[in-house]
């Protein structure tokens, strides 16, 4: 730290990347898209578009809000895109303070949530996770804050439906409710339709899981149209052109490739499938993940000693410090013939027989 640093930020916690090792391993600890994007997206990006990078992005941002909105059947002036939905979420910590500045998320959940939190100067009040590593809806009820809730949340994969979410929306008429639904589309009901029914939501989705774009960085947000002016109001503040040319033409064109969206988020959803059979089959107790993840206890060994042995064949996993979960490791799902590869490792770990046929 040099003396120049303020000291608003002396006792701030970045969020530490993972220290990767020098060698080539496949990665299923980030949650990125195992698939490429959009055939849409080649075609959209041409010695055209790069000659445009003369030019400022709000035009094409436009577009971006207007294929969101027509995707959703909302106005675009319910609609506003960040530079990934993480800064929309860190947007959403410095805008919508209470008198009492607190903020509520689960104890367990994305960890940028404290992060941001405290970058933004709130009082950040987490609530545990039931015994089985759920969000219970009625924990939320009657609160005196703006409410963030990962669903489906992570690392548990687990979700909340759209009714409870409903029920949390109902007891706290007077505090914003922030759904970050950034693996919804792999199985868990987006509560987006009901956004046009209660003024304290806001939903918050990503381009960089479903729809294989995490390197563009583009995120949006849906709400009332006074929620998005507000957002848009510390957007301009902070970064009028927050997203870049190519990454906006990028994100109209997977938003509108409705049947390649579907066929990727199918292709996951069917590897989690096959992936978490096998995985019990070997006494792996898995957490009934609706994301592109899963969270993995090996009974007889810590999440950590799992972790490193899988890192020892070159395939990369997450482990968490924290106590409560520290006996699992979290599987991105990637490539069937990836997690075919993990299978196979853990059962060389477990000491069962391959199958030969
Ligand atoms: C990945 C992730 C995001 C952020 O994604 P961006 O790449 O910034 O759009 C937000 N919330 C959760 C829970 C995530 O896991």
């Amino acid at each position: 730290m040099s003396r120049f640093f303020s000291e608003k930020y002396q006792e701030l916690k970045a969020y530490v990347p993972v220290e990767l090792p020098p060698k080539k391993f496949v990665r299923l600890d980030t949650n990125e898209s195992p698939y490429p994007a959009s055939p849409f997206v080649y075609r959209s990006i041409d010695q055209f578009e790069i000659d445009n990078l003369r030019l400022y992005s709000d035009l094409e941002s436009n577009k971006l809000l207007k294929a969101i909105a027509d995707n959703f059947g909302v106005s675009e002036n319910q609609v506003t895109v960040g530079n990934g939905s993480d800064e929309l979420l860190s947007f959403s910590f410095m805008a919508f303070q209470n008198k009492e500045g607190k903020f509520y998320f689960p104890s367990i959940s994305y960890g940028f949530y404290p992060v941001y939190a405290d970058m933004a100067h709130v009082k950040r009040e987490q609530i545990q996770l039931t015994e089985s590593l759920s969000i219970r809806a009625a924990d939320y009820f009657n609160l005196d804050g703006t409410i963030v809730i990962s669903n489906p949340n992570t690392p548990t994969g687990l979700t909340l439906s759209v009714g409870e979410i409903e029920e949390i929306l109902l007891s706290n008429k007077d505090n914003l409710v922030i759904i970050d639904e950034a693996y919804i589309d792999f199985g868990g009901e987006s509560c987006i339709p009901l956004v046009s029914k209660y003024d304290n939501l806001l939903v918050i989705q990503t381009f960089s899981k479903s729809r294989n774009l995490a390197g563009a960085r583009v995120g949006f947000a849906v709400s009332s149209p006074e929620v998005i002016e507000d957002l848009n109001r510390i957007k301009s503040s902070f970064n009028r052109y927050n997203l870049n040319r190519l990454s906006v033409i990028a994100a109209t064109a997977a938003m509108k490739d409705k049947d390649y969206f579907k066929k990727c988020t199918n292709e996951v959803k069917k590897t989690r499938g096959e992936f978490v059979k096998e995985m019990e089959a070997l006494g792996a107790l898995i957490l009934d993940s609706k994301a592109n993840f899963v969270l993995v206890k090996i009974p007889s060994m810590t999440g950590e000693q799992y972790c490193d042995t899988l890192l020892e064949k070159n395939i990369k996993v997450k482990h968490y410090d924290n106590p409560t979960i520290s006996d699992y490791v979290r599987i991105s799902i990637g490539l069937p013939d990836a997690m075919r590869n993990v299978i196979k490792v853990t059962k060389s770990i477990l000491g069962v027989e391959e199958q030969r046929d």
